[in-house]
């Protein structure tokens, strides 16, 4: 490493926005993997997801001050190097320069940090061009039963403290069977863990699914439009219906309350960046809370990607800033704010720069 540059970068440890960090988490969050030193050991178990950005990778959680983000590892090869200064402060190198210094690793709880999140099955029945989920091969499809899962938040808890627990699923067997399985998983949690805050982020159909979701103890609901336009929609989204996302989205705010309704929508399709504020502003209109996200291509889902959408690029760090001050200020219009989502992605924000939170 006599190679690296040493250059100057910003003390990190202060719990202050710091543009120059939230860039930093910019550029980590959509870079490549960081290469771990030869021998080095994660000092607790490394994750393995099968959902969001990381899935299909060994990744681990990586805080600098208040921000922190999911990166995949490899000892091979990386975009980044992990490298362990003399008194054991460790710190990354992008391109042999100094890119963050004192940074901390920290441990996954069940997926991501601070909290417990299942991904049911993460098979499906449907097919959206980015999504690596169902992409997995078979080996990835672990069981989740409720005694597993009960077991699992066990064994998190004599480890960790943590207050909220958050289930996502592929569509296996229809969406009534999955949203059912979802149901009772939330109501074994609930009754298992009374005060535990539980987030779900189903694929659902009918307002029945939204109330059994809710009566089973669920507080929190995602339920993605997954990108700015109908037309892109309509390309990446082929089985999904999107003016019923709509409608449940309306009547999920209704049962789970302002606040407690989150959406994802993904951007990097090639939509403008007036169709994301006029996304934003509709569902914020309807007492929704966008999380915005930036689309990841990898070897999973590239192919697919490609085959709906042609060949893409990866959005900017200035792009990515831009289009979160914004969700900021849409939100702040309509007296949203991502704090209230204690639970799923808002409340990690490993994948994305998150308004109120990062910015
Ligand atoms: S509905 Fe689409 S985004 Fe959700 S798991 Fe299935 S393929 Fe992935
Ligand atoms: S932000 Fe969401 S997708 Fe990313 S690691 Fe956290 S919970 Fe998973």
């Amino acid at each position: 490493m006599d190679t690296i540059k040493e250059q100057s970068v910003a003390d990190n440890t202060a719990d202050a926005i710091d543009m120059e960090m939230v860039e930093k988490k910019a550029v980590l969050s959509m870079g490549g993997p960081v290469r771990l030193p030869e021998g080095f050991e994660i000092p607790f178990k490394v994750s393995h997801s099968t959902a969001g950005p990381g899935a299909g990778f060994d990744t681990v959680a990586i805080r600098f001050g208040r921000y922190r983000v999911k990166k995949p590892i490899s000892y091979d090869s990386g975009e980044f190097d992990l490298v362990v200064d003399g008194d054991g402060t460790l710190s990354l190198f992008k391109d042999g320069d100094l890119f963050l210094k004192g940074v901390e690793l920290i441990p996954v709880i069940r997926h991501c940090p601070g909290q417990a999140f299942f991904n049911i099955d993460p098979r499906c029945e449907y097919r959206c061009a980015f999504c690596s989920s169902p992409r997995l091969g078979a080996d990835e499809v672990k069981e989740m039963s409720e005694a597993r899962v009960l077991e699992l938040i066990g064994e998190s808890l004599s480890l960790y403290s943590f207050d909220s627990v958050s289930f996502t699923s592929g569509v296996v067997g229809g969406v009534d069977a999955t949203v059912e399985r979802m149901a009772g998983l939330v109501r074994a949690v609930r009754r298992e863990y009374p005060g535990i805050r539980i987030g779900v982020e189903p694929y659902v159909s009918s307002e029945s699914h939204l109330r059994l979701l809710k009566d089973a103890g669920a507080d929190e609901i995602k339920l993605n439009l997954q990108c700015a336009t109908d037309e892109i929609f309509g390309r990446v989204c082929p089985d999904l219906d999107r003016g019923n996302i709509w409608r449940m989205l309306e009547a999920a705010v209704g049962i789970f309350g302002r606040g407690n309704v989150t959406s994802n929508v993904i951007y990097g399709f090639g939509e403008t960046d007036q169709d994301v504020y006029d996304v934003m502003e509709r569902l914020c209109g309807i007492g929704v809370i966008p999380g915005l996200r930036a689309l990841r291509i990898n070897g999973i889902n590239r192919q697919s990607l490609e085959e709906s959408m042609g060949r893409l690029e990866k959005a900017s760090s200035d792009r990515i800033i831009a289009l979160a001050r914004k969700q900021k200020e849409v939100m702040a219009r309509h007296s949203l704010d991502t704090r209230t989502s204690r639970t799923m992605c808002l409340e990690c924000g490993c994948c994305d720069i998150v308004p109120f939170r990062d910015i």
